[in-house]
């Protein structure tokens, strides 16, 4: 990291931020020799997120999995694609937070979940029933009592 007016490499930093996105690092530094203030901009490189599957078998994190679960439980539901996008940006950015690197497929699952509740109870309901391993039925059967209390929208079934 040269100074931009007198090559030195020798500088301080005075602030450190975090992009939105947390994938680039912006530092505000100050050279020690002419005191000259220049700003840097680092991206993050991090190791590849592995997933955990209830076997203990490990694979890569795939976003493109997580998105095609979500499509196939909002099919035919009145979801656009921008709530889509939106949701598995939210999961991405929930992932990506993970210092060890690694995450459960069963901490997907739940993630996936939070946000087909928040967009569309009904497939919510769907992708529930079918992920979800339900120790018996009395806890299906809460689940869905849990949600009746909900408003629901004009789409009700
Ligand atoms: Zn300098």
């Amino acid at each position: 990291m040269r100074c931009p007016e007198c090559s030195n490499t020798s500088n301080k930093v005075l602030e450190t931020r975090l992009s939105k996105d947390r994938n680039i690092l912006r530092r505000r530094r100050q050279c020690n020799s002419c005191n000259t203030r220049f700003s840097t901009q680092e991206e993050m490189v991090r190791g590849d997120l592995m997933v955990i599957k209830s076997g203990g078998r490990k694979e890569d994190f795939n976003i493109q999995k997580v998105r095609e679960g979500l499509q196939l439980a909002l099919r035919k539901r009145p979801v656009g694609d921008d709530a889509i996008n939106e949701a598995v940006e939210n999961i991405k950015l929930s992932v990506s937070d993970r210092l060890d690197r690694e995450v459960f497929s069963h901490e997907i699952g739940e993630m996936v979940m939070i946000e087909l509740k928040r967009l569309d109870e009904v497939a919510y309901v769907r992708f529930a029933s079918v992920y979800r391993e339900f120790k018996d039925a009395s806890e299906f059967i809460e689940t869905i009592q849990s949600m009746q209390s909900v408003d629901y929208d004009s789409d009700q079934q």
